[in-house]
């Protein structure tokens, strides 16, 4: 018997809001060849498709009519090795801190500062995974992707990804289009650290004796991450709701006149990124809760689900928070998490 869809499928474990919503049909694919068939199938049907990876960057409004995929390939692979560095081939499927962990127990540099962050691999060049003064689009080497328009596989070189903040090729012009299958990436064999953040460096010299390495980094992100940001399992988010908003130097000077404390991060083109977070809490919103849903307490840009929330119950919250900011700083809160159905 061949690949068969499960109907009416349950996908409270595979979003991290823990919204009880159900996909029409469900697939989850383990391989390439099972890739191939599952198009297959979609292809006669002719329905929709959401292609799912951790569902860590998802917000589900509605249930899913149509198809969902998941994509579940394994493997990683040690593609070459130079004097200073190792090329390493990962499926999709892989678990993106899974990942981390396997290249800084080998001491192998570039990925440390995206210690915990939730989902896969697959995923992780969608919005240019960020954390911690890096970002994934600095160590990616290609992106292996099932092209839906031409059933052909693909392969995209870094400077074709039109990398940016929290975005790609893969979040804009192909979205929905490529699969992603397999993500190469380029590591230091040397620790290379990036320590711009001030409190990875500062907590860093508080544990650890130098000279430090990869994993003690790694350890360092994931004790900040948990001090500060909800555990998924236990109080159901997405991470940050909203992009934080990279602003013209005018809109800037506007806004610093109007609140001179405003944080701000200046950016090479001259634009200037204003952390989302400190909007928020201005505006009141920081710990509040309505009905099943709020502001995190500690991080305010992250909306939570107390428990039995719709994707309604959160959408209407996003935009209470973003009609709020709007009305007092004239700054548009972009979504950073997918909506779907949109
Ligand atoms: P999903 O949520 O399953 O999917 C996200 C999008 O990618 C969807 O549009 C989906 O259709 C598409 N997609 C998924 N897999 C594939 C594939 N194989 N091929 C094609 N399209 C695909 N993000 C950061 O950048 N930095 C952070 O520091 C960060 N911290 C977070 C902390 C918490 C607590 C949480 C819950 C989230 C955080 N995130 C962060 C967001 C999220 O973890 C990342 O965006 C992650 O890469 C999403 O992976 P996923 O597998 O869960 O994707
Ligand atoms: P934070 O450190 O309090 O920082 C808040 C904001 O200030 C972010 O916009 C961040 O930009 C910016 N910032 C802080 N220090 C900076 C520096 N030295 N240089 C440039 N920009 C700086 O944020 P946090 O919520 O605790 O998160 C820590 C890190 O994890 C951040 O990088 C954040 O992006 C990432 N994170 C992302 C998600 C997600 O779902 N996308 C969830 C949790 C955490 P950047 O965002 O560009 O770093």
């Amino acid at each position: 018997m061949g690949l068969q869809p499960i109907h009416n499928f349950n996908l409270r474990a595979l979003n991290t809001f823990g919204l009880d919503v159900r996909a029409e049909k469900y697939l989850k694919v383990t391989t390439e060849n099972e890739l191939e068939a599952a198009m297959a199938l979609v292809a006669l049907a002719e329905s929709p498709l959401l292609i799912l990876g951790g569902g860590s960057n998802l917000l589900f409004t509605a249930d899913v009519s149509g198809w969902v995929l998941h994509i579940a390939i394994e493997g990683i692979e040690l593609v070459s090795t130079d004097s200073d560095s190792v090329l390493l081939e990962v499926g999709a499927g892989v678990a993106w801190h899974d990942f981390v962990r396997y290249t800084v127990e080998r001491g192998w540099s570039g990925l440390e500062n995206l210690a915990l962050i939730p989902g896969t691999v697959g995923a992780s060049p969608i919005q240019n995974i960020g954390a911690y003064g890096a970002e994934i689009s600095q160590v990616l080497e290609s992106v292996t992707v099932f092209d839906r328009q031409t059933n052909a596989y693909r392969t995209f070189q870094t400077d074709g990804c039109d990398f940016g903040y929290r975005t790609s090729i893969f979040k804009q012009a192909w979205k929905g289009r490529a699969i992603i299958t397999h993500v190469r990436f380029r590591l230091s064999s040397r620790p290379r650290l990036n320590l711009s953040y001030g409190t990875v460096k500062q907590e860093l010299a508080a544990h650890f004796p130098e000279p430090w390495t990869p994993a003690n980094v790694a350890d360092t992100v994931e004790a900040i991450r948990r001090s500060k940001l909800p555990d998924p399992a236990v109080l159901g988010n997405a991470g940050s709701f909203f992009k934080n908003p990279v602003v013209t130097v005018e809109d800037f000077m506007r806004l610093v006149e109007a609140c001179p404390t405003i944080p701000n991060y200046p950016q090479s083109d001259g634009s200037v990124k204003v952390p989302a977070a400190w909007l928020i809490e201005q505006c009141g919103w920081k710990g509040k809760r309505v009905g099943n849903v709020g502001c995190h307490a500690t991080q305010p840009l992250v909306l939570v689900n107390y428990g039995g929330a719709t994707g309604a119950e959160l959408m209407a919250h996003a935009r209470a928070v973003q009609q709020s900011v709007w009305e007092r700083f004239h700054v548009r809160l972009e979504p950073e998490v997918n909506l779907y159905p949109s």
